[in-house]
């Protein structure tokens, strides 16, 4: 398979290992184990340390079968080159251990995923300063700006309460003043969402989440998205500033946050992470369509208070979610009526399962500030729109009237206690 054309989103995923040629003709790209690769000639080894020729020596840097997955996210995100990391969270610390120096500003969106939330919180300890707004509106993001930000972080859809970013015009924003804009891409997939088409200059996936899709493998990514220019980023070192101006940011990424801080995707995980990814477009079309029937069929219901879901018209971003993204994501969250313990209600599913983890085959819920946003305290998540009673449902594949049921009837049986 070596033609040029220009295939969709699943078709390349699935062909994308064999463009170049595999083993044996093993269709998938082989679980290559090797912690180190050897060469006979020992001329060679020094130039592949060197760079003058392409090979792989030590695995914390680089593993072919995760070369391979990296490779299939740059496709997926429209990137010229992607790192993958153990985690998502190793994805988005690679921005600090890599890109940020003390003195340095970030403007983030305050609507965050929790840990990303706690990162920026810990960066501020070590000389990085991080202004959180409402990244719902550009002229939070333009207000915040100072002559020292060095990168703008926003989520697509963030988790738990689904606020949307002003996504492009903070792109304009970001070009105009020459910001790296990063984007996580976590809620939205490259299937539903690609940030580049945005302006977005790198581009943050938790492969743990849809993209691997079945809960199975951790693993995160960064993805260069080619737009921003790394020439005028004031925070690449000497020697990367020797390579062509556009492979000088993922060059420190990779020495910085990959070989000195080690947070590696392992090589298994990354098969598991790109057999997922052959059915993220199946599973996405699915999830959503379940996300939108649920969310649908509890905002019609008395006994809910809210339902926050881009795909309602109700939201307050409907309009922008629905131009922006494929469709509006298989996460929702919803609020019961003062009087239904939330707990009580979770103990009623019988399909959906309490846990933390989002983007998995299975649907799942969570009781979000009495977990995953518990530590950050009662003030925080006030600002965050997160109401104590609020539960968080990632939305899986099963049969759309199992779950209307099983949500149906557990607030049948709770509204009656
Ligand atoms: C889960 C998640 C992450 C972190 O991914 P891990 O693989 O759990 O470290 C980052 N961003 C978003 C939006 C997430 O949902």
């Amino acid at each position: 398979m070596s033609d040029n054309k220009n295939y969709g989103f699943t078709t390349t995923v699935l062909h994308n290992d064999r463009r170049k040629p595999i083993e044996h003709g093993s269709l998938h790209k082989p679980v290559h184990t090797s912690v180190t690769f050897g060469y006979e000639d020992a001329r060679q080894l020094a130039s592949v340390f060197q760079g003058k020729e392409p090979g792989f020596r030590y695995g914390r840097q680089g593993n072919p079968t995760v070369s391979a997955l990296e490779d299939k996210v740059s496709k997926m995100e429209d990137g010229v080159a992607t790192i993958c990391f153990a985690t998502g969270m190793g994805a988005i610390g690679a921005l600090f251990q890599a890109l940020l120096k003390a003195g340095d500003h970030v403007v983030s969106s305050s609507f965050l995923f929790g840990n990303t939330n706690s990162l920026w919180n810990t960066t501020a300890g070590q000389g990085v300063d991080v202004a959180f707004v409402d990244a719902t509106d550009v002229a939070n993001v333009e207000q915040a700006l100072k002559p020292n930000t060095r990168m703008v972080f926003v989520e697509t859809i963030a988790n738990p309460r689904t606020q949307v970013a002003d996504l492009a015009r903070i792109g304009d924003l970001c070009r105009k003043h020459g910001i790296l804009y990063v984007v996580d891409n976590t809620m939205t997939t490259p299937y539903l969402f690609r940030p580049k088409k945005v302006g977005a200059g790198l581009v943050v996936n938790a492969l743990t989440k849809s993209i691997g899709g079945h809960g199975i493998a951790l693993g995160g990514a960064l993805t260069d998205t080619g737009l921003f220019d790394w020439a005028a980023y004031p925070n690449i070192a000497p020697n990367f500033r020797k390579l062509a101006p556009s492979a000088q940011g993922m060059a420190q990424v990779r020495a910085k946050a990959l070989r000195d801080f080690g947070a590696t995707l392992g090589p298994e995980a990354a098969h598991h992470i790109a057999v997922g990814a052959e059915t993220l477009a199946l599973r996405m079309e699915r999830t959503c369509a379940n996300a939108l029937a649920l969310a649908s069929m509890l905002e019609a219901d008395p006994r809910v208070a809210k339902v926050h879901y881009p795909g309602l018209v109700s939201h307050p971003q409907h309009a922008l979610a629905t131009e922006l993204f494929r469709a509006p994501g298989s996460l929702f969250s919803f609020e019961l009526k003062d009087g239904i313990d939330c707990f009580d209600y979770l103990n009623e599913l019988k399909l959906a399962i309490p846990a933390s983890n989002l983007g998995d085959t299975r649907t799942l819920v969570i009781p979000v500030a009495h977990t995953i946003f518990f530590e950050m305290g009662p003030e925080r998540r006030a600002s965050m729109g997160i109401a104590e009673s609020l539960v968080r449902v990632s939305v899986g594949i099963e049969d759309t009237e199992d779950l209307l049921a099983d949500f149906g009837d557990a607030l049948n049986f709770v509204s009656k206690l």
